[in-house]
């Protein structure tokens, strides 16, 4: 990968909207090169290294879309009914059948080629059988119910984009195009570290004054999501030379440094010192919250993101900063999530010039309507106000109050990670 530069992250002060973070970000690191090959069904969630161009057409050749009969539009009377004589019965999976003389029908199930002659299909709820003869309503345009070759995908064209994040939709095209694997860009690797001393990993005894750390869950759980492998790299004490010591030696073989906590100003804030004994370090004043100042930085060439501690923070600053960082790395084509409106349930009050996030419950009204109730706690460190909620509101950085009954954005977490 290509090293970084130590102060390609700085930036001129100020506040800095959370969308010229992200432009920054992809201005400046270069995805990684190396590719592999993942089998359609280990292909889930991986970052396609090529453009998929369809080696065929989809469908292959002509077919029925419905079970029914097949006839030549042109023997169709132009107002009445037709009777035609039905000759034949073609199935799917048999070569084409002969075609299909004029003034005939053929009988012909969903997914059978179209003979010859044929180009529409009556479906066979809409006709009278008569013996060995279909009596066919009048009004059916040409064509109706038929799959025209290509109409899907035509051949030489670009089914799937280099970039995709692939989906198991993706996958399904893929193998309806005979393909058996995709070029796809290798995992990246992601170290992760808690700092402080007072956290303690599930499974020993808390000590006074200890709690657990649940951050280094949450962000490994959040980097799977994003499609990277995480490393797991433990808690960091508050001492700035064994964090210099640890970011150092993951950087080495890691695409990307995670660290939560630390990076307040307080003076047991000790990975802004760590950073810049080997590398530098830049606050992004991101005008948004949740989320303290983000710390970003370049560790050998790496880069390094240092998450505020407090676990909302650490979960707000990961969907809106490291998300679009990891896609990047990744070579995904970043599309920002997408908010849908609702109905805002509660009253809200903000200053102007940063973007705000509520966690918020869906419900539906009794006039059918989607509203969201915000969680009672709103305190960084509540993590039961993530855990017991749909998503988030965004309210936009010119929006000062916000009432119930107005329209709002939301953000699912279903769509965020
Ligand atoms: P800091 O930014 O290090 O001062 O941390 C802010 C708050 O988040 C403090 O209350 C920390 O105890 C808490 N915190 C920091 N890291 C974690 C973690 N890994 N898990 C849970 N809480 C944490
Ligand atoms: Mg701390």
């Amino acid at each position: 990968m290509t090293q970084l530069s130590n102060d390609c992250f700085a930036f001129g002060g100020g506040l800095l909207a959370v969308e010229d973070g992200i432009r920054r970000i992809s201005e400046r690191v270069e995805p990684v090169a190396t590719t592999e090959t993942a089998s359609l069904f280990q292909a889930d969630g991986r970052v396609l290294a090529e453009d998929v161009v369809a080696p065929i057409d989809l469908p292959p050749w002509d077919n029925a879309a419905v079970d029914g009969y097949a006839v030549r539009h042109a023997d169709l009377a132009e107002a009445g009914a037709t009777v035609l004589p039905v000759e034949g019965r073609d199935v799917a999976g048999e070569a084409m059948s002969k075609p299909l003389a004029a003034g005939t029908s053929r009988r012909i199930f969903t997914g059978a080629r179209l003979p010859a002659g044929a180009d529409t299909i009556f479906m066979q709820e809409d006709v009278e059988t008569l013996g060995s003869q279909v009596r066919l309503p009048p009004g059916l345009r040409r064509g109706a119910n038929t799959r025209q070759r290509g109409e899907d995908v035509p051949s030489g064209t670009v089914a799937l984009p280099q970039g995709r994040r692939v989906r198991p939709q993706d996958i399904a095209l893929a193998a309806a195009l005979g393909l058996t694997q995709l070029a796809v860009r290798r995992r990246l690797r992601v170290a992760i570290f808690s700092t402080g001393n007072e956290l303690a990993t599930p499974g020993h005894i808390l000590g006074p004054g200890q709690i657990f750390d649940s951050n280094r869950f949450l962000l490994a759980s959040l980097v799977v999501r994003a499609g990277a492998t995480p490393t797991d790299l433990g808690i960091l004490p508050d001492d700035p030379a064994a964090t210099a010591q640890a970011l150092n030696a993951a950087a080495s073989d890691h695409d990307l440094l995670l660290t939560s906590g630390g990076v307040s100003t307080g003076e047991e804030d000790h990975v802004k010192a760590a950073i810049e004994s080997v590398g530098r370090l830049v606050f992004w004043r991101l005008a948004i919250k949740p989320g303290r100042p983000v710390a970003m930085g370049v560790v050998n060439g790496i880069p390094f993101a240092g998450l505020p501690g407090n676990p909302v923070a650490t979960f707000i600053t990961f969907v809106h900063v490291v998300r679009p960082l990891i896609a990047r790395l990744a070579g995904e084509i970043w599309d920002p999530p997408i908010a849908f409106p609702v109905r805002s349930g509660f009253a809200y009050r903000k200053k102007s010039g940063r973007r705000e996030y509520v966690r918020v419950r869906l419900g539906r009204m009794a006039d059918g309507a989607l509203e969201a109730q915000k969680h009672a706690q709103e305190g960084a460190g509540i993590l039961s106000s993530l855990t017991a909620t749909h998503g988030l509101v965004e309210v936009p950085e010119a929006v000062t109050a916000v009432a119930a009954g107005d329209v709002v954005s939301f953000l699912s977490y279903g769509a965020l990670i």
